[in-house]
């Protein structure tokens, strides 16, 4: 009987070691892709020369590193909002753009 709930006790360890795990890697991915231009509204890619929204969009990575499919475009507080979804986990993934002259 102690056996088994040693045995217990070590698998919600195991389990509870791999959930913080996860957590703390999302966090910091999260954390990296906030000071990534284009993946935040604070830190919008500067639309310049030539530059379409489809090409970073085309770039675009989630951050379970799954490719990101363009749903389509809008604007968002004086900022043009190009809304993507991830192929793999389905998550919404938004790039935010500032063509040159809005920045004045
Ligand atoms: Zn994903």
């Amino acid at each position: 009987m102690d056996l088994l709930l040693l045995a217990l006790l070590v698998a919600l360890a195991v389990w509870t070691a791999r959930k913080v795990r996860a957590w703390w890697l999302e966090r910091r991915a999260l954390a990296q892709r906030a000071a990534t231009p284009g993946y935040s509204p604070d830190n919008p890619i500067v639309l310049k020369g030539g530059l379409r929204v489809e090409d970073f969009v085309e770039q675009a990575r989630c951050v379970c590193g799954g490719k990101v499919q363009f749903l389509g475009e809008t604007s968002r507080l004086g900022l043009r909002v190009a809304r993507g979804r991830c192929v793999e986990c389905q998550r919404d993934v938004d790039l935010s753009f500032v063509l040159p002259r809005m920045l004045n």
